[in-house]
């Protein structure tokens, strides 16, 4: 299943990124909606989509050798967390409704 960088921010997933280089393991939040503005929201989010996107800026900078970025993807655990909260809400709108 392809996954889209407007996928990804309907999830509300949090993406860092991350230098391959151990001496340096620049890590940097991803802001997706800056992605999208970049690249369009139909630009795949997995990591083969990713991968040759990015290089870091600060090996980069110091003249270090490209290594492939990788990804660390956070699922919205405080938004599942309010769905789970407000389910029985929900449930109870569903059972008056057929009854
Ligand atoms: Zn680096």
């Amino acid at each position: 299943m392809k996954k889209t960088l407007a996928d990804t921010l309907a999830a509300r997933e949090i993406v860092y990124v991350n230098c391959g280089l151990p001496i340096c393991c620049k890590s940097t939040k991803l802001d997706i909606q800056a992605l999208i503005d970049r690249l369009g929201p139909d630009h795949g989010s997995m990591y083969q989509d990713l991968v040759g996107v990015f290089a870091c800026s600060n090996c980069k900078g110091a003249g270090r050798e490209r290594r492939p970025m990788f990804f660390t993807f956070v699922p919205d655990y405080q938004g599942h967390d309010e769905a789970r909260v407000s389910k029985p809400t929900f449930e109870q709108t569903l059972n008056a409704t057929e009854h």
